[in-house]
C-alpha cells in the first residue's frame, strides 16, 4: 500500500486519518504542530509520540518536503533556491533577501530584534501574463503550484537557514498569485494558522487581476497587497502588460479603492522604470493623479536587464528625478536597489531551469 503524505491532508482529513488508525483527534493537532511549527520532516522525530506510535505511523505515512536542488549566493548576500517539484520535471525558485542598510536602520528604530530577512516565493511555474519586461513571463504558464508546494518553499528554506529566521514573505517570485488564487488562499491559511507566520508580514503581489483582488479578502487572511503597476496610463500599460487590455486602469483602481487595507496599512505599488517608456516627468505626474486618495507607497525598481531584452534601465539621474517628482507631490516613493542580479535572482529575472519559448 502506498504511504500517505501527511502534508497533503488538511486538518479534517488528518483527523479522519488518525481516527482510522484508532487515534484520538488531539493527535492530529500534535502532528500539525510538529510538521508546521517545529518544521520536522521525519515522523521518528516527534518525541511527543511514543516509540510504538512513531513506528506504526511510519509504516503508513510520511512527511513530504520540497528538496533544495541548488542554492546560489550573491555577492550582496541574496540567496537563490532552486526546487525540483515532485513531478521531477518542473522547477521553481525562491529568493532570500537580507535587509539593506536603510531597512536595517528602520528595523532597529522599531526595536525589532531579528534582522529583516525576506523570502520571495513563487506561486506558479512560469506565468501566463506575459509582461514584456519579465523573464518569467516569457516562459508562459507551465503549471499552478499546489498549496503544499507554496508553503514548502517557506519551510524548506527555513530549515536550511536555521538559526536565522525568515521574517517576511512576499509572493513576488515566479507566477501570478491571483491566477492561482485557491491554492494561494489555502497556503496563506496554512502559513498564518499552522506555521503561525504573522499576516502583517506577508505580501501578495499582483499584476492587477481585478476579480482576484475583489475575492482575496474573503478567501484568505488579511495580508498586505502589492500591485505591479508599471505604468500610469492605459496606453503604456497595454503595451508592456497585456493583462491591462483585460483589466484596464479604471477597473483596477476601482477594485483597489474597495480593498480593505488594515488600519494604517497601505497598498504598495511596484513601478519598474523602463528607459524611454514610462520614466518621464509626465509619467510621474500621471502616477500621482492615479494614486490620489489611495493610501499607498511606491517602490521604484530600475529595470533589471536580461539577455535578449528590448528594454533598458533609465540613468540614475532620471530615476532620481522621477522619485523627486513623486515626493514633491506628497507620494511616498522608495528606489529599490537591485539585489541578487549576479545570480539572476533580481526582480523579474527568475526563470528556473527552463528553455525560453522562441
Ligand atoms: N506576478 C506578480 C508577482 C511577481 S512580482 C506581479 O507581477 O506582481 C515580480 C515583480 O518584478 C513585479 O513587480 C514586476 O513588475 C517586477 N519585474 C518583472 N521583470 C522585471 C525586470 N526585468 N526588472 C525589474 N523588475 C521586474
Ligand atoms: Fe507574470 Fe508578474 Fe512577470 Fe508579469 S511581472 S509576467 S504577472 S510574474
Amino acid at each position: 500500500m502506498a504511504l500517505t503524505d501527511l502534508k497533503s491532508l488538511d486538518k479534517s482529513s488528518l483527523r479522519e486519518f488518525m481516527k482510522n488508525e484508532g487515534l484520538p483527534a488531539f493527535r492530529a493537532g500534535q502532528l500539525l504542530h510538529w510538521m508546521y511549527e517545529k518544521n520536522i520532516t521525519v515522523i521518528g522525530e516527534i518525541t511527543e509520540f511514543s516509540k510504538t506510535l512513531r513506528e506504526n505511523l511510519s509504516q503508513k505515512a510520511f512527511i513530504s518536503t520540497l528538496r533544495v536542488k541548488e542554492m546560489l549566493t550573491s555577492r550582496d548576500g541574496t540567496e537563490k533556491y532552486l526546487f525540483e517539484l515532485d513531478d521531477g520535471e518542473n522547477f521553481i525558485e525562491s529568493v532570500l533577501i537580507p535587509a539593506d542598510e536603510d531597512q536595517a536602520n528602520d528595523d532597529q528604530n522599531q526595536k525589532t530584534k531579528t534582522p529583516r530577512l525576506t523570502l520571495c516565493i513563487s506561486s506558479q511555474a512560469g506565468c501566463a501574463a506575459g509582461c514584456l519586461f519579465c523573464l518569467t513571463g516569457k516562459l508562459g504558464l507551465i503549471r499552478n503550484l499546489t498549496s503544499r508546494e507554496i508553503v514548502e518553499q517557506v519551510l524548506s528554506v527555513q530549515r536550511h537557514i536555521t538559526p536565522r529566521k525568515i521574517t517576511n514573505i512576499v509572493f513576488m517570485g515566479m507566477g501570478e498569485p491571483l491566477n492561482n488564487i485557491e491554492n494561494v488562499a489555502d497556503a496563506l491559511r496554512i502559513l498564518t494558522e499552522l506555521v503561525h507566520f504573522s499576516k502583517r508580514r506577508i505580501t501578495v503581489s499582483t499584476s492587477g487581476i481585478v476579480p482576484g483582488i475583489l475575492k482575496l479578502p474573503e478567501m484568505a487572511p488579511m495580508v498586505n497587497l502589492a500591485v505591479s503597476l508599471n505604468a500610469a496610463t492605459d496606453e503604456t500599460r497595454n503595451h508592456i502588460m497585456p493583462i491591462n487590455r483585460r483589466y484596464g486602469l479604471p477597473s483596477l483602481m476601482q477594485a483597489l479603492r474597495q480593498f480593505p487595507v488594515p488600519s494604517r496599512g497601505r497598498i504598495t505599488f511596484e513601478y519598474v522604470l523602463l528607459g524611454g517608456i514610462n520614466d518621464s516627468l509626465a509619467d510621474a505626474r500621471s502616477l500621482v493623479k492615479l494614486l490620489h486618495g489611495i493610501p499607498s507607497k511606491v517602490n521604484l525598481i530600475p529595470f533589471n536587464r536580461h539577455e535578449g531584452s528590448e528594454f533598458h534601465a533609465p540613468s540614475a539621474q532620471k530615476v532620481l528625478a522621477f522619485q523627486k517628482a513623486l515626493l514633491d507631490s506628497g507620494c511616498t516613493a522608495i528606489i529599490r536597489k537591485s539585489k541578487g542580479a549576479d545570480i539572476l535572482a533580481a526582480c523579474g529575472q527568475l526563470k528556473a531551469k527552463y528553455e525560453l519559448k522562441k
